[in-house]
């Protein structure tokens, strides 16, 4: 299967041997180190904190991050290399939980904040030494981040927070939250991001939630009383918090396509194996014609969205503002398609794939989150009337 996919890789004009040489180390360390621990990881509903330093090690979490704060300073291609690759841990969520850590929470750091903010907060987290976790979503608004009412009150030099944050990724374990509160009026321009430190009094993980799939990473409820944090945590400028989100939101949305779309290759991949070696009627699946024209037709649909991810990976590269429409064409096509996909594979799989022991069973549970994560289909759609001026 991977030296199928290294064919596949190199017919694409915008990896170079570098990006090459990036996969195979994303590669390895999936297949040998993760992969291997996904049943024990996934069981326990937690992998170690240790996989955050390794992938930290291996420059993964601060490619796009300045050299001066330990990252590689690299650009959007390898950042598609690292979501892609890490499909093959076998782990949605230990994926989602190292994406977050290096593409969700951290990016708005390095775009926005001052070398204070970059030293202590940024730079620990691109070394693995701190976990990070982006908190937007709250118990009552979700999709309506404008309705967010978690408070920070200015006192002096501090701010003093109050609320309740809810669905957040490594949020049992966070260091630190990037954290959307409300400082001025109701909507959305009241609204500031933050740097929270969870050591901080009156903090508390008040629930680990149990989830479908991507069980190997946490999910948590979190709450805020009284919590004094310096003024200077502030993020950019206040109040202008909700735009800072939407540009960060672009990020999250697009290595959660170009991951997804990745998981569904590999899950494919797994399964055209599957129908070569499994026989009905006295010949392999693939025997069948229906059965191969579905495994072609799938394949044809994950090269589209793949070619739509890369399209928004180029706009994205040049930081142009046009990438929005692209990158909320990603989430939406390749999430409803990526969802597809794996239940059609699952069916291929016959009885097989309805065995919780299966890889593609897994995939199946993991992939539902795609379409409501990070934003929702409808909100992709939302996004792309008001982009198209529909
Ligand atoms: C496993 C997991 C991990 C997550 N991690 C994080 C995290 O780390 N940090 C974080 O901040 N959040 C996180 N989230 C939250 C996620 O981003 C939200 O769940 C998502 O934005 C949807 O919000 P909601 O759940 O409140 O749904 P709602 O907003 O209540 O939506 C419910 C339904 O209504 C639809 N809907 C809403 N508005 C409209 C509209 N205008 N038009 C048409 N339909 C509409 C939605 O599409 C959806 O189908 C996570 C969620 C999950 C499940």
């Amino acid at each position: 299967m991977s030296e199928m996919m290294n064919q596949r890789q190199r017919h694409y004009p915008q990896f170079s041997e570098e990006h090459d040489a990036l996969r195979r180390t994303i590669r390895d360390w999936c297949v040998n180190r993760l992969h291997p621990n996904a049943e024990q990881w996934e069981a326990a509903r937690l992998f170690p904190r240790e996989i955050f330093k390794e992938a930290a090690d291996l420059g993964l979490l601060g490619i796009r991050v300045d050299e001066q704060y330990g990252g590689l300073g690299l650009d959007w291609w390898y950042t598609a290399v690292w979501a892609e690759e890490l499909s093959s841990c076998g782990m949605a969520g230990l994926g989602m939980a190292l994406l977050v850590q290096s593409d969700m929470a951290t990016p708005v750091i390095g775009e926005i904040g001052n070398d204070y903010h970059k030293r202590n907060f940024l730079q620990p987290a691109v070394a693995g030494d701190a976990i990070a976790a982006l908190g937007v979503t709250e118990p009552d608004a979700g999709s309506d981040v404008a309705s967010i009412r978690t408070t920070a009150v200015r006192e002096g030099d501090d701010f003093v927070i109050n609320g309740a944050k809810t669905y957040i990724t490594n949020g049992t374990r966070a260091d630190f939250v990037t954290l959307a509160v409300r400082t001025g009026e109701a909507g959305y321009g009241g609204i500031s991001l933050v740097l929270f430190p969870t050591d901080t009094a009156g903090y508390r993980v008040t629930r680990k939630l149990e989830k479908v799939g991507n069980h190997c990473s946490d999910t948590a409820e979190i709450a805020f009383d009284n919590c004094r944090i310096p003024a200077k945590n502030l993020l950019g400028l206040e109040n202008m918090g909700f735009v800072y989100i939407m540009q960060n939101f672009q990020g999250e949305r697009l290595v959660g396509a170009l991951s997804t779309i990745a998981g569904a290759q590999r899950c494919l991949d797994m399964t055209v194996q599957y129908c070569r070696d499994r026989s009905a009627f006295n010949k392999p699946l693939t025997g069948f014609q229906t059965v191969r024209h579905q495994l072609v037709q799938m394949e044809a649909e994950i090269e589209a969205g793949r070619q739509l991810c890369y399209r928004a990976v180029h706009l994205a590269n040049l930081g142009d503002d046009m990438a929005i429409r692209e990158i909320s064409m990603a989430k939406l096509i390749c999430g409803e398609l990526a969802i597809k996909v794996v239940d059609q594979c699952l069916q291929l799989h016959g009885g097989m794939g309805y065995m919780a022991e299966t890889e593609v069973s897994r995939i199946w549970r993991d992939v539902r989150l795609i379409t409501i994560g990070g934003g929702t289909s409808a909100i992709m759609r939302e996004i792309l009337t008001k982009v198209q001026g529909i």
